[in-house]
């Protein structure tokens, strides 16, 4: 089989979800991922949504932007029901950090309110903020799975092919055209690809060059106790996220992992460490785990999106703020690759022991 399109986006996570969702408005876009659809870090993502992350809680780098552009792909991919806007409770930790709070919540009125100690007590029952809690109207809670299927949905709609079970192995860029191949031998043929293969990057020499690290995360299920009314994520030790009847509970950083799979000490330490948030969290018995590889950018915290040839680009390095940098860069994407001088320069590519910016 021999098959021509504009772009062919490698990897349906949440980065090749949303970019093939934005692209194939306009273009011929093929998407081809190894496994099942969105079988990489984006499958276990906890969901939050929170534009104020970080020690501070200053709004992350075009955190408002993104929020908006999760918003527009929200409606235009009808993904409604998999996006609950209610927001995210953040507990201080530290004295420090309530000034930090406080100077957030009188900077952004409309986004964010400080709430004391007792204040958090009379309202939610079984959360502890022994220092007050910075309470967060943007963002809130995201099913990635749902958002993923319903973005890939409106894509083939759009007239986007999608196959699963492709793995690619190689790309070669010439003159007129990149040649993509997969594991059983299937050729492709496009203007472009687009590489968003989260940690799947390390499987191809080329890539292990850029400057990336990659970083274990795991999440915990348990079940959601009696007393425990909260319906928004908290996040400050570890987060935890409320999902039907249970919570998530996460998660570890992970740098120097030995194994892939989730750990029995991991989930003891992140219910451990949560239990300061909800106290009696490190009596429960976990019900499951689930450990995933995210992706970061060394230094910056921010994503990289760039061209690697005239015909090879990247997107990669969501890190943990996924939600937000996917809808933000898949939504420029087809304007970036149009015009590659207009990438933003703190998410150029770079490579590792080098400050070399790329186009
Ligand atoms: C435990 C944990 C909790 C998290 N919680 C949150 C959260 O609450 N909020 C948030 O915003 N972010 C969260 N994140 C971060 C978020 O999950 C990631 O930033 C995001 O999912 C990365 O998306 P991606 O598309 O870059 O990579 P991935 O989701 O890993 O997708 C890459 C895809 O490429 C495919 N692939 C790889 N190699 C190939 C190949 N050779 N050929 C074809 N396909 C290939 C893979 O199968 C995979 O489907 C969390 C991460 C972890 C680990």
């Amino acid at each position: 089989m021999h098959t021509r399109v504009d772009t062919i986006v490698v990897g349906a996570g949440l980065a090749g979800a949303l970019s093939t969702f934005w692209l194939s408005k306009t273009q011929q876009v093929l998407l081809l991922e190894a496994q099942a659809e969105r079988s990489g870090a984006s499958q276990i993502a906890a969901g939050i949504v929170n534009p104020f992350a970080g020690l501070r809680g200053k709004p992350m780098w075009r955190g408002l932007q993104a929020l908006a552009s999760l918003d527009t792909l929200v409606a235009e991919a009808d993904a409604q029901q998999h996006y609950n806007q209610c927001g995210v409770l953040r507990p201080a930790v530290s004295r420090v950090q309530v000034a930090s709070f406080r100077a957030v919540a009188e900077a952004y009125p409309d986004h964010a309110t400080w709430m004391a100690a007792e204040a958090v007590c009379a309202r939610y029952a079984g959360v502890s903020a022994p220092y007050g809690a910075l309470r967060l109207y943007g963002g809130g809670l995201v099913d990635t799975p749902g958002l993923i299927d319903a973005a890939l949905a409106s894509a083939m709609r759009q007239g986007a092919a999608i196959k699963a079970g492709a793995r690619v192995v190689s790309w070669k860029s010439a003159a007129e055209a990149v040649h993509v191949t997969t594991h059983d031998g299937q050729r492709y043929t496009a203007s472009r690809v687009l590489l968003c293969l989260g940690s799947g990057y390390v499987a191809f020499e080329t890539l292990r060059t850029l400057n990336l690290h990659r970083t274990k995360g795991q999440i915990v299920r348990v079940r959601r106790p009696v007393h425990y009314d909260l319906t928004m994520p908290l996040s400050a030790h570890g987060y935890v996220v409320p999902i039907q009847d249970d919570l998530l509970v996460g998660t570890t950083y992970d740098r120097d992992f030995t194994t892939e799979a989730p750990t029995p000490e991991a989930s003891a330490r992140i219910l451990r460490a949560a239990s300061a948030m909800v106290p009696g969290l490190d009596r429960l018995n976990p019900l499951s785990a689930m450990a995933g590889i995210r992706v970061g950018v060394p230094g910056t915290r921010l994503p990289m999106v760039g061209s690697l040839d005239d015909r090879v680009w990247v997107f990669t390095g969501l890190g943990s703020k996924g939600l937000l940098f996917a809808s933000l860069l898949a939504q420029m994407v087809p304007s970036l690759l149009a015009e590659p001088h207009s990438i933003p320069p703190e998410i150029r590519v770079t490579y590792a022991n080098s400050k070399h910016l790329s186009r």
